[in-house]
């Protein structure tokens, strides 16, 4: 096994390590205080091709390999876990989806646009209701001739009051296939949609998330994305991709904080010499390093996986399961390392540690990864 970064793949990262020191690095605490990304960042990051990693060419993208999708992830990861966000929902749910299961024309229209920039994905699977069990959501799809017209509400949605296109699911009424649900992309413009911004999260504040309403709204025949009733798959596929990169945002948290910990461990004194000769300081940062290792590796494992079309769902869950944990882990480590300083938006542990948080509870909790991995561990589904 061959563990290191090819010519093009280390370029990659320079770029987009470059890209964060530039063009997000600066703006980091005053996008987290004002609860909102400027979203100029959007055409920056379609310009220098990260809107369109692993999707063709001939439809915008920019190629790659899915190390090379990780390697960015987890640079931007590292900047602001809003502005990965924007990417792994953009770019990793909602134009990689319509590469891989979209029509021609649903390709023509929605990918050129998504990679670069010019227009903004979301995706639309949680509900007021439904959150763990997605399978069971209610907004319904209801056909009348060649149109359809969708009912409901959907919650959490990244992106979603920026968002110009939703990958929406919905059960529609008579489809014979898994639980009945369908995949549709409608635009965010269409008549009866209507969205509100979630004020007040913990972390990610810079993320423009929404609760989308539905009421009545037509969409063409043409909206619906892979087969009617196939909808559930189309979603797990994509969460199974998406839970890889939200693993490598993960990584860049915890690497974020190791930076950070180690660098403050150098500077501050107390008891006459730099913490970093108090051996239960080293604790805290050898803690952290072994962290951003292990999640680094089961990270890349996953996209090695996909790059060679091997089976990757389960190794997915199990890296975003141990990233996601790790990366709570490390912030915490690096706000103990800091002391009281960690505990203001001066200093960076505490920004970390909140956008870190929701990273075990969206894309399916540690709980539902863990059912995962025990389903294909023993067979038996224990949801
Ligand atoms: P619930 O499902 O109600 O879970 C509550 C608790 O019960 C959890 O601890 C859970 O692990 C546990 N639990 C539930 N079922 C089981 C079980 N069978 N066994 C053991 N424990 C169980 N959704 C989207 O569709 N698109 C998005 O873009 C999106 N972005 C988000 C952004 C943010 C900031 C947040 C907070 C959420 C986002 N979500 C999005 C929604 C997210 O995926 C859900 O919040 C998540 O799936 C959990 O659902 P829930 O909040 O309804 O919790």
């Amino acid at each position: 096994m061959n563990l290191g970064l090819s010519e093009e793949q280390e370029a990659v990262r320079r770029l987009a390590r470059d890209f964060v020191e530039r063009e997000i690095a600066p703006h980091v605490v005053a996008w987290d205080r004002a609860e909102e990304v400027d979203r100029s960042i959007v055409k920056k990051l379609g310009q220098v091709g990260f809107l369109g990693l692993t999707v063709d060419e001939e439809y915008g993208g920019s190629g790659g390999d899915h190390l090379a999708y990780c390697l960015v992830t987890e640079e931007l990861g590292r900047g602001d876990s809003s502005v990965r966000g924007i990417v792994s929902v953009s770019l990793g749910l909602v134009a990689k989806t319509i590469a891989a299961r979209g029509s021609e024309e649903q390709k023509r229209r929605w990918l050129p646009g998504l990679t670069s920039g010019a227009y903004v994905g979301c995706f639309g699977l949680t509900e007021p209701g439904t959150g763990s069990d997605a399978g069971q959501l209610t907004t319904r799809a209801v056909r009348y001739g060649d149109e359809y017209r969708i009912t409901g509400t959907k919650m959490f949605i990244t992106n979603g009051t920026w968002a110009d296109v939703v990958l929406l699911f919905a059960r529609s009424t008579d489809a014979p296939g898994h639980k009945g649900v369908s995949a549709f992309l409608v635009p965010t413009d269409t008549p009866g949609l209507t969205r509100r911004t979630v004020h007040g999260k913990l972390g990610l504040r810079g993320q423009a998330t929404a609760e989308l309403v539905l009421q009545d709204v037509r969409v063409p025949a043409s909206a619906l994305l892979g087969e009617e009733g196939k909808g559930f798959s189309v979603a797990m596929s994509a969460l199974a991709k998406g839970r890889m990169s939200v693993a490598a945002g993960c990584v860049g948290i915890a690497q974020a904080a190791l930076d950070a910990a180690v660098r403050y461990a150098g500077e501050r004194e107390q008891f006459g010499r730099t913490i970093a000769h108090h051996q239960l300081v080293q604790e805290l940062l050898s803690d952290i390093a072994v962290d951003v290792d292990a999640a680094r590796l089961l990270t890349w494992r996953v996209a090695d996986l996909i790059d060679r079309g091997l089976p990757f769902a389960t190794e997915s869950s199990k890296a975003k399961l141990f990233a996601s944990e790790a990366a709570v882990r490390a912030a915490n480590n690096a706000l103990q390392v800091f002391g009281g300083y960690g505990y203001i938006d001066e200093y960076p542990a505490g920004k970390l540690l909140r956008d870190a948080r929701v990273m075990t509870l969206y894309e399916g909790t540690s709980q539902i990864q863990k059912l995962v991995i025990g389903r294909a561990l023993t067979g038996v589904s224990a949801f």
